[in-house]
């Protein structure tokens, strides 16, 4: 290896694990973003100037074409269909993972463990994630899809895989290792198929995380230094990331990797159908916050799909500047549609970092608190998630919004979240519906406190 290229690969590696320390916070988020960028740029620069790439043109066309495209879907995109974008673009570092793999077999490789592996997890994070962005976006039912004898289907396919990968890296059948790649890409369907529900944001982190693994073994197949650390620090962090919602959300991974969740809310349909919501207005919402000591804001994804995150805010600084009231945010692990979505929606309306709080830091305070104003959240506040063992959302801690003296709920009907799961609190004695657009609703909220 030239000594450029292990020199860049160490700075490169450095750079990508400061960008992945800047992120844990939105303080240092932009820095840790850019540090990522200058990591790849070097290790680009230092791949194309490798003296066994003859042509250097073609790559190079190639990269401003990718290039220009991800910038173009990525500038588009709504911050509410992120979770699709990501899941489309571990499928293609899969996808890649198994081209390569593919392509170092068919010139003579003899790396055939590792080539395997790279073929192997990179065929079911494309297809998983081709399945996941199918559910996301609403292509095919983002319900989980069972079948009889799944689970013996999924076992039987990796017995085979398992066992074609042996016969192959003792006999080096290239037609034998497109077998592998086609059933794997199967196996990677059958097992998103089962997942749905709230466990969707897991299961993408883990294919995040298989996408990394792919690329460790096309690292040690290419002898690429770097690509076995980026390779291993998505991995990883893909990993801990999933073992941090799974936590949050009071599972195991083995649970919903296996399709867990049902997605059956008949029982408690029929419990709360024929009850009646009280709704409140605006102006009833302005006066009951006028006279509050302690509010706690809940968003979800209303919020976003609103982009209510502004006039949020405002309502936020005449309570706390004119009516001396005590405003703090609570924070869902998966509010909204993506990791972390509700903070960066927060921190783009300036909300300051110390009103914001995470969900276990904040939800003994809802017993002391005046008002909880939940604006387009809906799973997050389910009490039915601590109560029915039926619920797909059973075993998810919740915030205990109903805790507080009064709850709004801002959001445009009683449809249910993202679950599909009715949430009874609409209909508690201490809850007021304010319906309509979380944005227009916080808007009215607002003029009618300036002007009272
Ligand atoms: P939910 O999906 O449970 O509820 C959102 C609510 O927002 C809906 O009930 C909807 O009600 C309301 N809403 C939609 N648009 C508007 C609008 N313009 N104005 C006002 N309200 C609106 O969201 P939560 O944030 O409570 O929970 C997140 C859910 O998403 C969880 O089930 C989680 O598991 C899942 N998920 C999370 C991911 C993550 O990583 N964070 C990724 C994928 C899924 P109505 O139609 O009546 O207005």
């Amino acid at each position: 290896m030239p000594w450029y290229l292990s020199l860049s690969s160490i700075c490169s590696a450095i750079m990508f694990i400061m960008a992945i320390r800047g992120l844990a916070s939105p303080k240092t988020a932009r820095q840790g973003n850019i540090l990522g960028i200058i990591g790849m740029i070097i290790a680009i620069t230092a791949t194309i100037a490798l003296p066994q790439i003859n042509d250097r043109l073609l790559p190079l066309a190639i990269m401003i074409i990718g290039g220009i495209t991800g910038i173009k879907i990525a500038a588009k995109v709504q911050m509410t269909s992120l979770p699709q974008l990501i899941a489309v673009f571990n499928g293609f570092g899969g996808l890649s993972a198994v081209l390569i793999s593919l392509a170092e077999i068919i010139s003579g490789s003899d790396k055939r463990i590792d080539n395997s592996i790279g073929i192997i997890i990179g065929a079911i994070a494309f297809s998983g994630s081709m399945i996941a962005f199918g559910k996301l976006q609403g292509i095919i039912t983002a319900k989980s899809i069972k079948f009889k004898a799944q689970h013996s289907l999924n076992l039987i396919l990796s017995l085979l895989i398992l066992s074609m990968t042996i016969i192959f890296i003792h006999s080096h059948s290239v037609n034998l290792f497109y077998w592998i790649a086609a059933i794997t890409v199967i196996l990677g369907i059958l097992l998103v198929l089962p997942i749905g529900g709230a466990d969707m944001p897991v299961i993408i982190s883990i294919l995040n995380s298989y996408s990394g693994w792919a690329a460790v073994g096309i690292g040690f197949s290419l002898n690429n230094t770097l690509l076995i650390i980026v390779g291993s620090i998505v991995g990883a962090s893909g990993a801990i990331l999933s073992y941090i919602m799974v936590k949050a959300m009071n599972r195991s991974l083995l649970n919903v990797i296996m399709g867990g969740l049902n997605n059956s809310d008949s029982a408690q349909k029929q419990s709360i159908e024929q009850k009646l919501a009280k709704t409140g207005n605006p102006q009833d919402a302005a006066f009951i916050m006028e006279n509050a000591n302690k509010i706690i804001i809940v968003p979800g994804y209303g919020m976003a799909v609103a982009q209510a995150q502004y006039a949020l805010k405002e309502m936020a600084d005449i309570l706390q500047n004119r009516y001396h009231a005590e405003v703090k945010y609570a924070i869902h692990p998966v509010a909204g549609r993506m990791p972390g979505h509700m903070n960066v929606l927060l921190a783009e309306a300036n909300v300051p970092y110390e009103n914001v709080f995470a969900m276990e830091d904040i939800n003994r305070e809802f017993a002391t608190a005046d008002v909880a104003y939940v604006i387009g959240a809906n799973d997050i506040t389910n009490p039915i998630a601590k109560t029915d063992s039926s619920s797909p959302i059973y075993g998810m801690p919740v915030l205990d919004v109903e805790k507080a003296k009064t709850v709004f709920f801002v959001k445009r009907s009683l449809a249910s979240g993202y679950s599909g799961v009715e949430n009874p609190l609409f209909f508690a004695d201490n809850t007021l519906m304010l319906y309509g657009d979380a944005k227009q609703v916080t808007e009215q909220i607002i003029s009618a406190l300036e002007n009272s």
